[in-house]
């Protein structure tokens, strides 16, 4: 049978301490349904964020097992794309199943690897797994279209049909989650996929890796290889991949979306953000402000829809006080630590220049967990459009306050920043919550809704800066970035209505 995944281990040099050493899979590719050794000399250690040691290491995969992984999904395609729809359906229907019976296994993976808590990191999870019971709809969801009798004894009608060999790659900071929004969609529609995830949180995707293999998943269907620019520029260019799904930063995603559009690919690229919540005076104040300090620190503040700016509307701006309060009260913790509010960071990095420094979370320090790469909820108030703490994401647990006189000049500040991923309201009076949902140009919009990530029958949408390509993943959109349409338009006649001579002239 397979390798196990993780094997619990005492520290050797504190016994009182357990961590879970990753092993087997995850040093390994998996290709063409064999968990296989890698060749290559060019490893990447993967570091447990709470205390930064080394708890595995990923290969880079070689250029001929990056082409042995693509091959795989030629081979398997036309196979799989020709399987019948309920076959795939009943796959996924396995695998649901099977990723809820391993979620808690999943859940320690990616904190050990990522460093959220237990309780976000199966929050993870399940928000994935509501995307594969959402592809199990594939046989309501790939429906064409007919239209009959568009001539004397002719019907035009639409298939919706597989691209061919598909991929994606993954940003680190939800590592069940957005490999779960690429390859079921994907392949359940009949494409193969070949998936990159990030170098710095692999666990997880090995092992939902597995637990498709297990659900029934012909070998070679789905193929994942490991590494950092070279095999994302080996996807970029491979001919025979029809699409990418790209998720990340702004720095790749543009790159990846440039370079596989000029090779002839179907590119979707959700990039970076800068999340406002607009605070109106009239809002339910302790509940916005539980609100917003939940979404501005929750994950590290680390997730793409974290709400890392402020905006505070008129005398709402009073309320900055008791948001300080709040935030100085959530505790930073190793993700498995019970009680743990935020976990440590990805990697050690400064918080960067601000304007009054509310709350200073840089020099936390957490018992047992000394060399872990810990930045406590910081606040800056008084913060100004053009400050690079501004103007770039930090990606951290840090919120930027904004004052505005009025909701228009809300607006304007949230209009004129690059970035439309999410954004939220905060206010008792519908005709404003309808005012700002109009005219503010994010892609997501919540009316006292912190986080308003679309469940999966609706698509992730995120606009301007945040968002290249013109389909968006999962929902209806998910399924049309994966498929292609075909349009059939036949004629059966009767015997006694045969054409007696060419027509030559265009059909009107
Ligand atoms: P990242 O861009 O560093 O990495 C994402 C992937 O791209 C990884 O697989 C990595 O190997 C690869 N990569 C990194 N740098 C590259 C380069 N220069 N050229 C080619 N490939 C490269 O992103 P990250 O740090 O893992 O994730 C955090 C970012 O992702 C944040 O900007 C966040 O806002 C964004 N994000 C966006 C969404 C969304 O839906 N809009 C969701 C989650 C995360």
């Amino acid at each position: 049978g397979p390798p196990s995944l993780s094997t619990s281990v005492s520290c050797t040099r504190c016994s009182s301490l357990k961590f879970w050493l990753i092993s087997d899979l995850e040093h390994r590719l998996f290709i063409n349904g064999q968990f296989v050794d890698s060749q290559t000399s060019d490893w990447i250690d993967i570091h447990n964020p709470a205390t930064n040691e080394v708890i595995g290491r990923v290969p880079k995969a070689t250029q001929a097992e990056m082409e042995a992984a693509v091959s795989a999904c030629q081979r398997t395609f036309p196979a799989w794309s020709e399987l019948s729809i309920l076959n795939r359906q009943q796959i996924f229907l396995r695998y649901q199943q099977l990723i809820k019976d391993n979620l808690k296994e999943l859940a320690r993976l990616i904190t050990l690897e990522q460093g959220k808590t237990l309780a976000d990191a199966e929050g993870d999870v399940f928000r994935g797994l509501q995307v594969v019971e959402h592809a199990c709809s594939v046989t309501s969801l790939m429906l064409g279209e007919t239209l009959p009798s568009l001539t004397k004894d002719m019907d035009t009608y639409t298939f919706r049909l597989p691209l061919g060999v598909c991929a994606g790659i993954a940003p680190f900071n939800f590592p069940a989650m957005i490999p779960l929004w690429m390859f079921p969609m994907a392949m359940v529609c009949g494409n193969t996929y070949l998936m990159k995830p990030s170098e710095r949180v692999p666990g997880a995707t090995m092992l939902l890796a597995r637990l498709l293999q297990d659900a029934g998943a012909p070998d070679g269907t789905l193929n994942i290889i490991h590494g950092q620019h070279e095999a994302v520029t080996f996807i970029c260019d491979h001919p025979a991949i029809r699409a990418i799904s790209f998720v990340g930063s702004n720095q790749a995603g543009e790159y990846i979306y440039e370079r596989g559009s000029r090779n002839g690919k179907r590119v979707q690229s959700n990039m970076g953000a800068k999340n406002h919540g607009v605070v109106m005076p009239d809002a339910n104040k302790e509940n916005t402000l539980n609100q917003l300090v939940g979404a501005a620190f929750g994950a590290a503040g680390q997730r793409c829809m974290a709400l890392s700016t402020a905006v505070l509307v008129g005398e709402a701006k009073d309320w900055l006080p008791e948001l300080v309060a709040k935030a100085k009260k959530l505790r930073v913790n190793a993700g498995d630590q019970p009680g743990a509010d935020l976990g440590p960071l990805i990697s050690p990095s400064g918080v960067k220049e601000g304007a009054s420094l509310l709350l200073d979370g840089r020099d936390v320090k957490v018992k047992g967990f000394e060399n872990g790469n810990f930045v406590g909820p910081t606040i800056l108030g008084n913060v100004k459009a053009n400050m690079t703490c501004y103007k770039e994401e930090i990606f951290g647990p840090v919120l930027v306050v904004l004052e505005a006189d009025t909701l228009d000049d809300a607006i304007e500040i949230v209009n004129e920043n690059p970035y439309g991923n999410g954004t939220a309201i905060f206010t008792t009076n519908g005709a404003t919550a309808r005012k700002y949902t109009h005219l503010a140009d994010v892609g997501q919009v919540g009316v006292n809704v912190p986080i308003p990530v679309p469940l999966p029958m609706f698509s992730f949408t995120g606009s301007r800066a945040s968002f290249r390509g013109d389909t968006n993943f999962y929902g209806k959109q998910g399924i049309h970035f994966y498929t292609q349409l075909k349009t059939v338009t036949s004629q059966w006649k009767e015997e006694d209505a045969t054409l007696t001579s060419p027509a030559v002239v265009m059909p009107t």
